[in-house]
């Protein structure tokens, strides 16, 4: 059955759908994961909620177990490709460099991360 969340002018909800292709390397019950088409390191995968919510924090007050999730599978993920260590980050407002209004976790790792973030 079709989630009642997806919009459909939303790309995320759209490769959630598979209406539109991208490289999944592991799904849940609760999240998809899959490469950036525009990778910034090694290892750069998007984590993403089934379900339509905006912003990381919409996330949390909607089904925080789907926000753990994307935790637990950002680890997996870093760990399939042969990595320990790892950043995650949430985007969150135009401002903060967010492009895609489904909250998405980037998961980067396969190279040194410096700090602080540009
Ligand atoms: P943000 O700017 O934080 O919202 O991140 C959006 C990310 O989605 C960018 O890193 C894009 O490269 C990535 N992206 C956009 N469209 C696709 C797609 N169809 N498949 C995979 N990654 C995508
Ligand atoms: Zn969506």
């Amino acid at each position: 059955m079709a989630d009642p969340s997806a919009d459909p002018d939303c790309p995320f909800c759209r490769i959630v759908a598979r209406d539109v292709p991208a490289t999944l390397v592991r799904e849940t019950d609760r999240v998809v994961a899959f490469r950036d088409i525009d990778p910034k390191a090694p290892t750069h995968v998007l984590v993403v909620p089934r379900a339509h919510h905006a912003s990381v924090a919409d996330l949390a007050a909607a089904d925080p177990e789907a926000l753990a999730e994307v935790a637990t599978v950002a680890a997996a993920v870093t760990s399939d490709d042969g990595h320990s260590d790892f950043r995650l980050v949430f985007n969150t407002g135009p401002g903060a460099g967010q492009s895609v209004f489904h909250v998405h976790g980037h998961v980067l790792a396969g190279r040194p991360l410096s700090w602080p973030p540009g």
